[in-house]
């Protein structure tokens, strides 16, 4: 078996674990490739002969695998992600077991999902056409400040990170949204719209109700005007009912669409897996690219 392995050495303190993942797997007659991303490798270098291997693996934390993962689209190769990152939560999102022998096993019986990404484009400040994946969520307004706010506090505070950012943003500000979905115009008023990929955000929190990565849409939220005080009752909605489905989520209006295209006046920054975009974009669109990635799974995930 070829096996190509990429790692970003500064994904976190779970970084070594990769390692101990290439030990279980290794056996007589294997090829373990190690390529480290970084300053002089970035994840299309990376990638470029991915096509000539069994495996690849995906090992970061989630703005890694997402970049590693848009270029391996439609290579067909069975990927598997590789949790060393400090949030992964695309990977907890597929569900394999976590353990880098549990992950080595899987590795090699090779058993896959046809899952989707998403797809981001938008004009840089160079009026350029720019496109990136994601494989989480990608918007404008409050989640890109939430992320924003979260960056500094990344290294420590982990997975509440985000929550804590959201509660310290006393007064997000409101814009005008103009969404297009599939051939349907909605003007809304919002302190946010995002582009869901996958449904969990962070401990076991649902976003997005009925999100599914294999389903060939993205689920698109307008976060409505609300004051923190109201905002509030949703993050401890959501972590007394982590599903989402009986309390319901009333600020936010859900849609699914093939593709979005969206107007927001004024700009309020944008973000994807948690990258800030650089600059003030005021569109966007946001689509599915259906069943793009070959991801190799276990028995325990919720794709098997
Ligand atoms: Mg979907």
């Amino acid at each position: 078996m070829r096996c190509l392995i990429i790692h970003n050495p500064a994904s976190g303190p779970r970084s070594d674990e990769i390692f101990a993942f290439a030990h279980a797997l290794s056996r007589a007659d294997d090829e373990v490739v190690f390529r480290f991303i970084g300053d002089g490798m970035e994840p299309e270098d990376a990638t470029r002969d991915a096509r000539s291997f069994d495996r690849v693996v995906a090992s970061g934390g989630d703005g890694s695998v997402s970049s590693i993962l848009y270029q391996l689209r439609d290579t067909g190769v069975p990927v598997l992600v590789f949790p060393s990152g400090t949030s992964n939560l695309f990977f907890n999102n597929i569900g394999n077991a976590p353990e880098p022998a549990a992950l080595a096993q899987a590795c090699r019986a090779g058993k896959t999902a046809q899952v989707d990404m998403g797809e981001l484009s938008w004009k840089d400040e160079n009026g350029e056409e720019r496109r990136h994946g994601f494989i989480i969520i990608a918007g404008t307004g409050f989640d890109a400040e939430i992320m924003q706010k979260a960056e500094a506090s990344h290294g420590d505070m982990g997975e509440i990170a985000y929550f804590l950012s959201a509660l310290s943003t006393p007064s997000p500000q409101v814009a005008h949204f103009t969404i297009e979905h599939d051939g349907q115009v909605d003007e809304l008023d919002g302190i946010g719209c995002m582009a869901g990929n996958t449904a969990v955000i962070q401990n076991e929190i649902n976003l997005f109700p009925n999100c599914r990565m294999d389903d060939g849409l993205i689920d698109i939220a307008v976060i409505e005007p609300a004051k923190l005080v109201e905002l509030l009752p949703t993050v401890i909605a959501g972590m007394l009912d982590p599903a989402g489905k009986g309390l319901g989520r009333p600020q936010f209006k859900l849609f699914q669409a093939r593709e979005a295209r969206v107007t927001v006046t004024p700009s309020l920054g944008m973000e994807f897996d948690g990258e800030v975009i650089p600059g003030k974009p005021t569109e966007f669109s946001a689509r599915a690219l259906p069943k793009c990635l070959n991801l190799i799974i276990d028995r325990f995930s919720s794709l098997a």
